[in-house]
């Protein structure tokens, strides 16, 4: 435990109305603080820790400002580790921010964005990364974030990098070890047994590595484009994959001229699904700026959904447009899925060909559920285990990614034969690339770049 921070205090829950808020103080001297507002049946700063209390607030004069609940946490059991009250008052604008105020006015400080996280951080009770999955836990917008937010939270993440890291601390110090007793010229390491042990340590840093790709798509979710020649059924699938009316539907072309963007869940994972105006030449200013805008969407879209009439599958008509984009989504590196819509109508005789694409009706819901599995599957693509543990920070893949570098090197440098000081100079980089993660090596600018991003109260 470091020596005691001043007081700070901020609203912890959102402003605005609602039946509740809660604003709280941590730190030095919080009961003082919070007894010179708090009127009760008994003091604050005598009341035993994990308590709750009613009373009121007043100002400095006496004037009484809400009825209120103090929760009471004295050190270290609380979230920041430090003497911590958290006052439940009535929701609204005007009353938190009144006792905010006199909060302030009776010695706190006003916390900074997630200073009472970082003090968790600082004071031991959480490591960088669980800090960090409590700022992703806050904004996780699917459930598929929310998940592996939770799961790096209670320690998974934390607990896979220390065990590596002790590995190869391990490994280190055994070269090291050696190099202290070089003239006698022991081995106390079995070069083959320190190779396995070696390879064994990259390929867990290469799994977390690898498992960033779909930790992003956890994270951020997927963007996807519905893109096509107008009248094909682009809005009606719009409608169909979010089960509602959003998008107008008309049997007049060229009706969606700007681009309509919401999200939906697919098994978890956030699609961001963007309608966009029909591809056609046009002499009309607005409809061209809109396909400019599709084409542009396209082009910076994970997946692009390319909807065609049912009518055109017998010949497969290929529009110059079309073919344009999908050279576009060949040289930007974005999938492209065909969805052939309007199969109630279809009457051709050319048998279905999954590798042509998704068969489906947009306006009776055919295929949707299909559809959506591919979608899926296209944007994860491979299948998941659900207990393997996925990185969704860029701030950890880079430093896995420089642990890895080291450790292949330092694999080389040992196969080669080389002094081991060579070898544990490298593991020595690896493990602190992977301290990084953590927080066991850290920087004053790497926290405060981690919780600026936080929210004021966290
Ligand atoms: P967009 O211009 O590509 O966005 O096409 P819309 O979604 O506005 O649909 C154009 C017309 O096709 C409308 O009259 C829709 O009702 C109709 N439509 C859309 N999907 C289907 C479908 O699966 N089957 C049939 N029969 N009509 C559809």
């Amino acid at each position: 435990m470091t020596e005691e921070n001043p007081a700070i205090a901020a609203i912890a829950t959102p402003i605005g109305i609602g039946g509740i808020s809660v604003v709280r103080i941590s730190g030095k001297g919080t009961f003082e603080i919070a007894d010179r507002i708090f009127l009760g049946k008994s003091k604050l700063s005598e009341a035993p820790s994990h308590t709750a209390h009613f009373g009121k607030i007043v100002d400095y004069n006496g004037n009484f400002i809400d009825e209120v609940v103090a929760v009471i946490f004295r050190k270290p059991s609380s979230y920041t580790c430090e003497d911590v009250v958290e006052i439940s008052c009535h929701g609204g604008y005007i009353v938190t921010e009144r006792i905010l105020q006199e909060m302030l006015a009776a010695g706190a400080r006003l916390a900074e964005p997630g200073e009472f996280t970082k003090r968790a951080f600082l004071n031991g009770r959480l490591d960088l990364s669980q800090a960090e999955a409590i700022g992703d836990l806050i904004h996780s917008q699917s459930e598929a974030a929310y998940r592996s937010s939770i799961r790096q939270l209670s320690g998974e993440l934390s607990r896979r990098i220390k065990s590596v890291g002790d590995e190869l601390l391990n490994l280190a110090s055994l070269l090291e070890l050696e190099l202290d007793f070089s003239e006698e010229n022991v081995e106390f390491a079995n070069r083959k047994s320190l190779e396995e042990r070696l390879e064994n340590a990259c390929r867990i840093v290469k799994e977390l590595l690898s498992s960033y790709s779909i930790g992003k798509i956890y994270k951020e979710g997927v963007r996807a484009s519905i893109t096509g020649k107008p009248n094909v059924g682009k809005s009606s699938l719009l409608n169909a994959l979010l089960q509602e009316k959003r998008a107008i539907v008309s049997e007049i072309p060229g009706t969606t001229r700007d681009t309509i963007s919401e999200g939906v869940s697919i098994n978890g994972v956030l699609f961001r699904l963007t309608d966009t105006a029909g591809l056609r030449e046009t002499a009309d200013d607005i409809e061209r700026e809109g396909v400019e805008r599709a084409r542009r969407e396209a082009g910076e879209s994970d997946i692009v959904l390319l909807v065609l009439d049912c009518s055109s599958y017998d010949h497969n008509s290929n529009d110059p447009l079309i073919q344009q984009l999908a050279e576009t989504c060949t040289r930007k590196n974005v999938k492209l899925m065909k969805v052939w819509n309007k199969i109630d109508q279809y009457k051709g005789t050319a048998p279905r060909r999954p590798e042509d694409g998704f068969f489906i009706s947009a306006l009776q819901g055919d295929g949707i559920d299909s559809l959506k599995a591919g979608l899926y599957k296209m944007a994860i693509g491979q299948d998941v285990n659900e207990s393997s543990i996925v990185v969704t920070n860029s701030r950890h893949r880079d430093a896995l990614s420089r642990a890895c570098e080291s450790l292949n090197l330092a694999l080389e440098t040992l196969r080669s034969g080389k002094s081991s000081e060579f070898v544990s100079l490298d593991l020595r980089r690896g493990l602190n690339a992977l301290g990084e993660i953590t927080g066991e090596i850290t920087t004053d600018d790497i926290l405060n770049n981690i919780f600026s991003k936080f929210c004021i109260g966290k």
